[in-house]
């Protein structure tokens, strides 16, 4: 039976004052059944504020990124024993806006993932076709390819402690959510194709979807066989919203 994940993830959002407002709102608003699916993905420079306002809670937390590198002159850069002091869990790694703003390719956040797991962090890795890749009925060859980068590199094992996200680039942060049946389909494809190499990861990954989720079109989502939970932006920066997606999950 796999756990139900809700990770909401910040983006550039966020201040001193309105995190706390919103971690205290979210702790206020659950009990230790509803944390213990729920995490928040925030801006590198809020960790320790995450740390310590979450520091009594179940919730987990994490980064939006990682560098692919251990240490060294990497300017700007943050590795991953970094995020492992900070307490974090996961770090998202291949989100469509890095993938698309900074050009990040599939080898690339292969890199990432795999220095995450090396860190001791589950990366949450986010793949998901354009919109003119799924009107030219592409949308499987590229959640494969973008899939396959990782298995080929990695080895199919590595999955076993991942989170995969699967978000069509057309439904972030544009209000356009995927159907739930359209969301099934692609979940229930990666599940199969994990399932080709090894059933029993196929089995236990959590994969979730993420694309303009709302508190109002999260059950019918999250009801679907293969869909495990959330990956929200816009809608985990409200405390009310949020929790609204978790107890669907
Ligand atoms: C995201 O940032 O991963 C995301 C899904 O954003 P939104 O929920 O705002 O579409």
């Amino acid at each position: 039976m796999r756990q139900s994940l809700v990770i909401g993830n910040w983006k550039m959002n966020g201040s001193l004052q309105n995190n706390q407002a919103l971690l205290q709102g979210l702790i206020q608003g659950s009990d230790e059944a509803l944390q213990k699916k729920m995490g928040v993905c925030v801006p590198f420079v809020y960790l320790q504020q995450i740390k310590d306002l979450l520091k009594n809670t179940v919730i987990s937390w994490g980064s939006q990124d990682l560098s692919e590198q251990d240490s060294g002159a990497f300017t700007g850069e943050i590795a991953g024993s970094m995020l492992i002091d900070f307490g974090c869990k996961y770090a998202i790694v291949g989100h469509s806006e890095r993938r698309s703003l900074y050009n990040e390719s599939d080898e690339l956040v292969a890199k990432k993932f795999a220095k995450a797991q090396k860190s001791g962090l589950i990366p949450v890795l986010c793949i998901g076709e354009l919109l003119e890749e799924r009107e030219a009925g592409k949308t499987e060859n590229v959640v494969k390819r973008q899939l396959d980068a990782v298995i080929n590199s990695q080895g199919i094992a590595a999955l076993a402690n991942s989170v995969i996200a699967y978000e069509p680039v057309w439904a972030i942060g544009t209000g356009k959510t995927a159907f739930p049946q359209q969301a099934q389909d692609v979940h229930a494809f990666i599940r199969q194709d994990i399932a080709n190499r090894d059933a029993t990861i196929a089995e236990n990954v959590q994969l979730l979807y993420g694309g303009s989720v709302k508190g109002s079109n999260a059950a019918e989502l999250f009801a679907m066989s293969d869909i495990d939970g959330g990956l929200i932006g816009g809608a985990s920066l409200k405390a009310d919203d949020f929790l609204t997606i978790c107890q669907a999950a």
